[in-house]
């Protein structure tokens, strides 16, 4: 038994003290103090929703987050109208947002033209997207993995000449495919992304195949160069996550409201929701110097403007209430 701080020789009693500090022990074992939030909603989430924004409105959506005390906002995609009419307006959403000291705006850039569109739109940091299904990857980039791969490495010399820092998003069925996540992820990290963010998009991993992949990815990439990117389709998402901390990964991306989905994996249903993610680490005692509260209001802001219910049960929760 423990020493009890209470001084008892009542057994009952010192058992009860040793059990606090094993509850209060492994709440903390194994877990980052500190986690990084990328809130994905205005790119990830809005490309992915059936209704097209308005850019004032996608304007003041990312402003609001940027007050939120969130670090990383990913804003916008600069892809082709024809491919993401949701992104259309990508260079005027760029130029219009306030940015924000100490908040990093990392766009999406799909090829060297639009690198070089978001650059002049004020872009400071980019992403770059591959995907670890040859269909996937076909459908949506329409391009294959090896095409792909060969564009990306003329965006990330570009930019790693121009000093802007590269992100690589991969956006696949990373739990499934443990050698070509593995092989994929290792290409985007060689070839100069500082953080490789490993996509669940159709949410069908657990905890168990979240570890799998992660044992196989972090052979190549230590843990603090990764993140993770959970869907919440089959309702594992936050669990994913808590398995992702435990093995060392402290960066989580997710969308406010649970906004998005995706339209090239028929029923997956949207990323994780940020308050939600928010609410489960601060019940760890994690850091994420971010404001529940504001994250909410932004949260019914967009929710709002799109037409449709929050997908965040805190929110749903605490609105209801
Ligand atoms: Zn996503």
């Amino acid at each position: 038994l423990g020493e009890c701080p209470s001084g008892s020789s009542v057994c009952v009693v010192a058992l009860l003290c040793d059990t606090e500090k094993q509850i209060e022990s492994s709440q903390l074992s194994g877990l980052p103090e500190y986690v990084k939030i990328v809130e994905v909603g205005p790119r990830d989430g809005l490309q992915n929703e059936k209704v097209i924004v308005p850019t004032d409105i996608k304007i003041e959506f990312i402003n609001r987050l940027s007050q939120t005390g969130l670090s990383v906002i990913e804003v916008t995609s600069f892809v082709s109208s024809k491919w993401v009419p949701q992104m259309a307006d990508h260079t005027e959403v760029m130029k219009g947002i306030n940015q924000y000291p100490g908040v990093r705006y990392p766009v999406l850039t799909p090829n060297l033209q639009g690198f070089h569109r978001a650059v002049a739109a004020g872009a400071t940091e980019i992403s770059v997207f591959g995907a670890a299904s040859e269909s996937f990857s076909k459908k949506n980039i329409n391009c294959s993995i090896e095409e792909s791969m060969g564009k990306f490495e003329e965006v990330v010399k570009s930019a790693r000449h121009m000093n802007i820092p590269i992100r690589g998003l991969f956006i696949s069925i990373v739990l499934l495919a443990l050698g070509l996540s593995q092989q994929v992820s290792k290409r985007l990290y060689g070839m100069g992304c500082y953080e490789v963010s490993l996509g669940d998009t159709i949410g069908v991993g657990t905890p168990g195949s979240m570890k799998r992949m992660l044992e196989s990815v972090m052979k190549e990439i230590p843990p603090g160069a990764l993140a993770v990117h959970c869907h919440d389709t089959y309702g594992q998402a936050l669990a994913n996550i808590l398995t992702a901390l435990q093995m060392g990964i402290n960066v989580v991306d997710s969308a406010v409201s649970g906004l998005g989905g995706c339209p090239y994996a028929k029923g997956a249903s949207g990323n994780v929701a940020t308050e939600d993610l928010i609410y489960m680490l601060n019940g760890l005692g994690l850091n994420t110097g971010v404001d529940l509260y504001k994250v909410m209001e932004a949260g019914d802001f967009i929710c709002k403007a799109v037409h449709k219910n929050t997908n965040s049960k805190v929110a749903q929760a605490s609105f209801s209430a």
